[in-house]
């Protein structure tokens, strides 16, 4: 608190307070490496002190994203942001989709979700491997209308999965123009193209009509 106002009598203003909505410490990592320069206070559901069982039954990416953003903003006054994200192969009827957390249960390993995403995909050849990921962002601006925009990152699922980076599903997401999957691509290269990336991206660019110190 002291460090606080320390800030606020040497800049004249506290710093904008924004709560990520999530406790997925890798969305929180990225989210700082793509939003860290602005100068803001981000802080994630923990950080915020909120402890919210949030049920996403939402029927798209949208949706979901507004659910947790508005639960959320209900417990505060700061500006909420909430993503849903996940991952899309068209072959599979765009699944895993909204339901990409929770394939083959929770609590069973991506090593495991991704080998079955790949046995599923056994002799399917590479033109009709084709796949995305989305990421829905939502804003809860307290005292204005919400807003949600969408970034995604186009690409095939490989033969096998390959790298060490990233989470999830990145070992087995093939970016076509570097013909290598995003865990193997930088945090610094995967956010510069990133379905999140791009979302944060677009979200900074609606933001900047609230926030007076946005560059
Ligand atoms: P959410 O937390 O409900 O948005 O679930 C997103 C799920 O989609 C994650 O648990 C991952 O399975 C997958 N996903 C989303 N973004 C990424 C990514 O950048 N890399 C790999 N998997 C991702």
């Amino acid at each position: 608190m002291i460090q606080k106002l320390r800030q606020k009598r040497r800049t004249g203003r506290m710093k904008q307070r924004i709560i990520f909505a999530t406790g997925n410490k890798n969305k929180i990592r990225e989210i700082h490496e793509i939003l860290g320069d602005l100068g803001w206070e981000i802080l994630s559901m923990k950080e915020a002190g909120i402890d919210l069982d949030i049920v996403e039954d939402g029927t798209t990416f949208e949706e979901n994203a507004l659910i947790k953003a508005k639960a959320v903003a209900a417990q505060c006054n700061d500006i909420v942001l909430a993503d849903d994200s996940g991952l899309e192969i068209d072959y599979l009827n765009k699944e895993p989709g909204i339901y990409s957390a929770r394939y083959a249960g929770e609590d069973t390993s991506y090593d495991i979700k991704n080998q079955m995403l790949l046995d599923r995909l056994q002799g399917v050849p590479r033109e009709k491997r084709t796949a995305r990921f989305v990421c829905a962002i939502a804003a809860v601006v307290p005292g204005h209308e919400p807003i949600v925009v969408r970034g995604t990152i186009e690409g095939y699922i490989g033969d096998k999965p390959a790298g060490e980076n990233g989470f999830g599903y990145d070992p087995i997401f093939y970016v076509p123009d570097l013909n290598c999957s995003t865990a193997e691509l930088s945090p610094e290269e995967k956010n510069a193209r990133s379905h999140r990336g791009n979302a944060l991206r677009a979200m900074r660019e609606e933001l900047k009509q609230y926030i007076s110190d946005v560059r």
